[in-house]
């Protein structure tokens, strides 16, 4: 490496912060010794504390300006992947800075580097990380793999958010009545199943009892009112993808109750909140006009998907969902591997994971070595504080000191462990999916497939009857690997 210029970008996330284990001040001294060990010149420095409140990621996309205004910056020095990335989109603009900037990605702590020569493993391997980052890939192993519906149909709610009464257990990870508001579910049965009150009127009432939803804590509106009176969990039953499944979670209120809710909803006839889920609503965009593609059922079963046309002018053209699906399936295509073809990578990857080793030994030496001195050090100081040697002020000071550096070095440690673990059997993971995913893909219902889709591709647009999609990292390394011959050593 000559000479060249280079931006640094650290971060730290809100909860690190709270732990106070791990400061922005120890990854910036890394980054800088590194950029000095291997004579890069620093021109600017982004670092980003991330508040609890708001996500920020206002110095990341300052960062993003400078380099585009800067082509002259060739080299990015980053921790980790998952400093760097919180989302596909985010990797697809960096992505973008390699490809057509020539931008070199260091991410120092991985030891490993993305640029526009980086092998197609390499990028892939980045795109995992990002995966990663995002915990996607926990999904990815449960959902898609081991099948969430196993685990639906043993009556343990797969996921996604937990219905207004109930809290998780972190300890025994159960669902439970949360004490403080289940009583306040079953009134609001009663009430409405006595036919006293309109879901207007309930949503009053809810505000004078304080309910409010525990993630935003705003009042509950009438639609989550409706929401919830109709929501099976309550009795102990659930909806998953599309299907009801037996709960194995705690009932709030009685099945006789709900059928009387159900019943009073019937006599006020209240359509308008009756909205029906459609597998692939909310997803598409009209490829001419820019609105939203909207769902509707014909002669009662047939689900076809449309423009919006609100912004006039687009020819409505319906497109049955099975269309719909056939061709996400065919977008599939590049994505599926041999098991050949997927052995040779992950061999690639090993060898690529072996050649790290002996770096990754020695960086874990060099923390346990100084963890090791500093608690030498808090002993030795410790006798002469006993010993009058040194006085109690300097004593706190230096042990503090030593305690703040001791805890920084053990964080770093944990996630060093932690990512060795974890990169090789993700990589696995999805190299599997791809053997199987035409497989996969048939086996799933509708529902089901939608997952799939928000997981494997983005931006899917429809031009009149004709799909198009792009494909999320890591699979899109894939896609470009199986269309190019790129998998090479
Ligand atoms: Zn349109």
């Amino acid at each position: 490496m000559k000479s060249s210029n280079a931006v640094i970008y650290a971060r730290v996330s809100s909860k690190e912060q709270e732990r106070e284990r791990y400061s922005i001040d120890a990854q910036m001294k890394y980054l800088r010794q590194y950029a000095t060990d291997n004579s890069l010149n620093v021109v600017r420095e982004f670092q980003e504390a991330e508040s609890a409140k708001i996500a920020g990621r206002a110095k990341f996309n300052k960062m993003l300006e400078f380099i585009q205004a800067n082509p002259d910056v060739k080299y990015l020095l980053c921790e980790k992947t998952d400093r760097l990335s919180r989302n596909f989109k985010d990797i697809a603009t960096i992505d973008s800075l390699v490809q057509n900037q020539g931008l070199t990605i260091l991410l120092v702590k991985e030891n490993s580097e993305i640029s526009k020569d980086s092998k197609s493993h390499e990028n892939f391997m980045f795109g995992i990380k990002a995966l990663m980052a995002k915990n996607y890939s926990d999904n990815l192993s449960e959902e898609v793999i081991k099948g969430m519906r196993e685990k639906a149909s043993q009556g343990r709610y797969p996921g996604g958010s937990i219905p207004y009464g109930y809290l998780i257990d972190k300890n025994v990870g159960e669902i439970l009545p949360d004490p403080e508001r289940a009583h306040l579910v079953v009134e609001l049965f009663e009430l409405y199943a006595a036919n006293k009150m309109s879901l207007r009127a309930l949503a009053g009432w809810a505000r004078t009892k304080s309910m409010t939803t525990p993630r935003s804590g705003k009042p509950i509106t009438i639609s989550q009112i409706d929401r919830m009176l109709k929501n099976p969990f309550y009795y102990g039953d659930f909806r998953w993808a599309g299907e009801l499944f037996r709960g194995i979670h705690k009932p709030i209120v009685t099945r006789k109750l709900f059928d009387a809710v159900q019943q009073a909803f019937r006599v006020h006839h209240k359509p308008q909140f009756n909205r029906r889920s459609f597998a692939f609503g909310n997803l598409l965009v009209c490829a001419k006009c820019g609105c939203k593609i909207t769902a509707e059922i014909k002669k009662g079963k047939y689900v076809y998907y449309h423009c919006t046309g609100m912004r006039g002018g687009c020819d409505l053209v319906y497109v049955r969902e099975a269309d719909l699906i056939d061709q996400y399936s065919e977008l599939l295509g590049p994505l599926v591997l041999t098991e050949d073809k997927a052995r040779m990578i992950m061999s690639q990857i090993s060898k690529r994971r072996s050649g790290d080793v002996k770096k990754i030994a020695s960086e874990r030496l060099r923390l346990n070595t100084r963890i090791g001195l500093l608690s030498k050090w808090t002993e030795q100081a410790y006798i002469d504080k006993l010993e009058g040697t040194i006085g109690k002020e300097q004593w706190q000071s230096l042990t503090s000191l030593w305690e703040t550096e001791r805890s920084q070095l053990s964080e770093q440690l944990r996630i060093l462990n932690q990512e060795n673990q974890n990169i090789v059997p993700a990589a696995q993971r999805i190299l599997e999916l791809s053997q199987k995913l035409p497989a996969l893909w048939d086996s799933k219902n509708s529902f089901e497939k939608r997952r799939l889709v928000d997981l494997l591709y983005s931006n899917s647009t429809l031009d009149g009857a004709n799909l198009y999609a792009t494909y999320n990292k890591p699979f899109s390394f894939i896609a470009e690997g199986t269309q190019t011959q790129k998998w090479r050593g």
